[in-house]
């Protein structure tokens, strides 16, 4: 295996000094799957002290060096070179009470989650493979480095960790680490919230989210029990064939693998099963649940201490997820106004997984619709259009000049922006003047 010019020089400085070195983890993993690796972790003999001593001449970072981690920055670049260490006893299903160093790599690989994470490679590029990894990652397979159910049983985290794997690589679970996987994932309400929506936002990214979530949604209803009454819930409409929970994996594998736009198809028909009411026909409806949606999507995303900007940008395109769309000029404007054309563009793709999820509709016609919105817009936009106070031709020094006063200056305001976007008045500042003359003072 080839290692970066940094990384060979890095570990021929520890085995200069007389240590032996590795570079280790995902970056094997990676570089052995053909992906490059964002990081290169680096494994050490050298114990923390004599690691500040070999690397004294560099920027360092220090913080981890209790936990045996110096952190070399190198061309802005960090490098963590980490003392091999094995973990104590877990008593709390999340950390080692203590750690060891010791001066064995076999040892430091066999504390690893999975095979696939638990090869070093030397500094000649000879892969150290102990568990098999090679063979797994060739098998496309996830699987407990020793006995799996012992595994999570030490840190409840793995659990989440296998899927997320799973679905990041696209591969299925080890069979008996899919079966400790359904027998353990409750310990993971041991564990930080910070980490679960790690973990969880990765997997939703994953190429094979879709598949982990028909395959496990006791994990994740356990990780979010709002979601729980969807599994299974059978929409009774005919413009919906599936299930709550399949027309939810179904939108989210409908949309591209970022982070808001996974969340919000993971959450926007959350709120379905609380707002069901039958009509006289027995076909069911769900009126107002995009709201409940954007209500769980809330709390969900507060359990999981999401940013705000991350939260308030799902929460809002859960509420708006099946708001009217359309090439109409005023309409378009309007959305412009109310959620910028960043989130409005999402909304089109929503628009389009959310349909197509259905079972009924033509994915043909979606895809010609969404088409169609992203070409008015573009058409519009290079109009320079006025959608905003900040795009309006007077503002509010202006109408205070005209001689309006405190709250009557916002309503003029906002009710000219509403004129200007109707069309009913061009953005000119003569005649918006005029107008607030005439209309407001
Ligand atoms: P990524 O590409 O997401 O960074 P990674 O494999 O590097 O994947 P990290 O979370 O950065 O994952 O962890 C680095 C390595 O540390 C892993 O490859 C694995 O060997 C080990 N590791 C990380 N978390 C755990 C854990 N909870 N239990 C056991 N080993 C772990
Ligand atoms: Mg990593």
């Amino acid at each position: 295996m080839r290692l970066p010019p940094e990384v060979s020089r890095i570990l021929s400085q520890l085995t200069a000094a007389g240590y032996s070195a590795y570079a280790v983890g995902g970056c094997v993993r990676d570089t052995l799957l053909g992906r490059v690796p964002h990081d290169w972790d680096i494994c050490t003999s050298a114990l923390p002290e004599q690691l500040q001593a070999v690397f004294a001449a560099d920027r360092t970072v220090t913080a981890g060096l209790k936990h045996g981690t110096l952190t070399v920055i190198r061309d802005h670049i960090p490098y963590e070179i980490t003392t091999y260490r094995i973990d104590g006893d877990y008593t709390d299903h999340r950390h080692p009470d203590s750690v060891s160093f010791v001066d064995r790599i076999d040892l430091d690989l066999s504390r690893r989650d999975f095979t696939v994470n638990a090869m070093a490679c030397s500094p000649d590029g000879a892969v150290l493979d102990l568990f098999c990894g090679q063979q797994d990652l060739d098998k496309h397979l996830i699987r407990c480095v020793g006995e799996p159910a012992a595994r999570f049983e030490e840190d409840a985290l793995r659990v989440l960790r296998a899927l997320r794997f799973a679905s990041v690589f696209d591969f299925e679970l080890e069979e008996k680490t899919a079966a400790a996987v359904r027998a353990m994932y409750p310990t993971l309400s041991h564990v930080a919230a910070e980490r679960i929506r790690e973990e969880l936002v990765k997997l939703l990214c994953g190429p094979g989210a879709g598949r982990i979530l028909r395959a496990y949604p006791e994990v994740i209803t356990h990780l979010l029990p709002e979601l729980a009454p969807a599994v299974g819930f059978d929409q009774k409409n005919p413009h919906h064939l599936y299930t709550v929970w399949e027309h939810t994996v179904r939108a989210l594998e409908g949309v591209p693998p970022d982070p808001a736009l996974r969340l919000t198809m993971l959450l926007h028909d959350s709120g379905k099963p609380y707002t069901q009411t039958t009509d006289e026909k027995g076909i069911c409806h769900y009126k107002g649940h995009q709201q409940v949606s954007a209500q769980i999507a809330a709390r969900a995303l507060d359990s999981l201490r999401c940013d705000k900007a991350l939260r308030d940008k799902v929460v809002c395109l859960v509420e708006a997820h099946d708001i009217l769309l359309s090439t109409d000029r005023r309409l378009l404007l309007r959305r412009l106004n109310r959620f910028g054309e960043e989130n409005l563009r999402l909304l089109f793709l929503i628009h389009k997984a959310d349909r197509i999820a259905t079972g009924t509709r033509h994915p043909g016609h979606a895809e010609e619709h969404c088409l169609e919105l992203q070409a008015a817009l573009d058409a519009l936009l290079a109009e320079k259009p006025c959608f905003t106070l900040k795009d309006l031709a007077v503002n509010g020094r202006d109408l205070t000049s005209l001689g309006l006063r405190g709250k009557a200056v916002g309503t003029a305001l906002s009710a000219l922006l509403d004129e200007v976007m109707e069309g009913t008045l061009p953005n000119e500042r003569e005649a918006l003047l005029e107008k607030a003359k005439k209309e407001y003072l």
